[in-house]
């Protein structure tokens, strides 16, 4: 059965895209059969994967509105190996086209369980927002991992994401649960990020992942040559820092399923 993941934040330009293509390709290198599904019209997933979001003969559009099913829709990542279901502009229709739909927010959730057990893992890019898109993405999910930049306002924007992911657990989906948050773009050398670090640690404890993304051009760089940053440059420190978090994820993963069983 796949373990499916939502990478969400409201706030624009945290570092979900990255996090989503980079983790894809860490998962991939270690040896998990890994579906991408990108949720965003801007389609930057799928560019990222080295997919052209100009010609896709069905996307995740076509998923959601039910004229093609996810086998049919996916595309391999000729970059990261792993499977993407892409996204593009038109995306931004199923929104409007939705709301006619009985059960709108489980489209995706039913439409994945096609795949099920073609992957070990599954990881959802959601939009800067908290739309029926997204909402599709948490009622998919059994976790949420939570990409966050060591600001000021970066906790304001958290108590929002958190309400929202708590009514999703009690309204739509009671598998829904936080696994983890990631702190990303981060440098030590800003006092304020060192501040922001700790209290998350504070305040989420175990809930924050050990590995901390740096902040790395090359991770910046990566997308516009087509390629998750884990491909383009494995040497750099935000590629081994992804790789990093790749195995932390398993790691923890592996620790909830001991105690769900013990
Ligand atoms: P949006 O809300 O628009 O979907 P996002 O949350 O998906 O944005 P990204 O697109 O991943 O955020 O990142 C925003 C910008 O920051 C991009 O230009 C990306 O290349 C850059 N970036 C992300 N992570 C890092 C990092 N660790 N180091 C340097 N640059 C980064
Ligand atoms: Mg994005």
């Amino acid at each position: 059965m796949a373990r499916i993941f939502v990478v969400a934040n409201q706030k624009g330009g945290v570092g979900k895209t990255t996090t989503t293509v980079n983790l894809a390709a860490a998962l991939t290198k270690l040896g998990k059969r890994t579906l991408l599904v990108d949720l965003d019209p801007q389609g930057n997933a799928t560019m990222g994967s080295g997919i052209d979001k100009r010609q896709l003969k069905a996307s995740i559009y076509q998923v959601l509105i039910g004229l093609a099913d996810v086998v049919e829709a996916t595309i391999v990542s000729p970059s990261g190996g792993y499977g993407v279901v892409p996204a593009n502009r038109e995306l931004a229709g199923a929104e409007v086209e939705l709301v006619d739909f009985d059960e709108r927010e489980t489209r995706l959730k039913d439409a994945l369980a096609q795949v099920d057990d073609r992957y070990d893992l599954i990881l959802i890019d959601c939009p800067p927002s908290l739309s029926l898109l997204t909402l599709n993405g948490f009622c998919a999910a059994h976790g949420v991992i939570i990409p966050m930049q060591c600001e000021y306002f970066a906790l304001e924007g958290l108590a929002d994401l958190v309400n929202t992911i708590k009514k999703v657990h009690a309204n739509f989906n009671t598998n829904l649960k936080v696994i983890g948050l990631l702190r990303v773009m981060f440098d030590p050398r800003v006092t304020l990020s060192q501040q922001v670090s700790a209290q998350l640690q504070q305040h989420f404890g175990d809930k924050v992942f050990g590995t901390i993304i740096p902040r790395n051009v090359r991770l910046a760089e990566a997308p516009s040559y087509g390629q998750p940053g884990v491909v383009f440059d494995p040497e750099s420190k935000g590629a081994k820092a992804y790789v990093e978090f790749g195995a932390e994820l398993i790691e923890r993963l592996r620790k909830l399923d001991e105690t769900q069983t013990s």
